[in-house]
């Protein structure tokens, strides 16, 4: 059993699976889950693609000067037209060891 010295923030993080830079942040106190996320934020059309993948959720990324930034899972009752940037789950690009982008 690890404890977080600090319950909130999100931390810079490497995905053990592909090593890409993920934001990790322990939500919630009931059920705590550990949220994986890309660090870079999403276009509405982007969030919109991610949206119809149930298994994949959107997060609003809180930040500010003074405050380490902070993933708030965007439920029904948050504002839908708020101004934080949108994250999502990370997924590990599919492995393809011959293919370069
Ligand atoms: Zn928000
Ligand atoms: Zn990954």
């Amino acid at each position: 059993m690890t404890r977080e010295p600090r319950g909130t923030g999100a931390a810079d993080s490497r995905c053990p699976s592909c090593g890409a830079p993920v934001l990790r942040q322990l939500v919630g106190r009931i059920a705590a889950l550990t949220v994986t996320a890309d660090p870079t934020p999403l276009t509405p059309e982007q969030e919109t693609q991610v949206r119809t993948d149930p298994n994949r959720l959107t997060w609003c990324l809180i930040t500010g000067r003074w405050r380490p930034p902070e993933l708030r899972w965007r439920h029904p009752a948050h504002s839908p037209h708020c101004t934080h940037h949108v994250v999502a789950c990370h997924r590990c690009p599919p492995a393809a060891p011959t293919t370069l982008f």
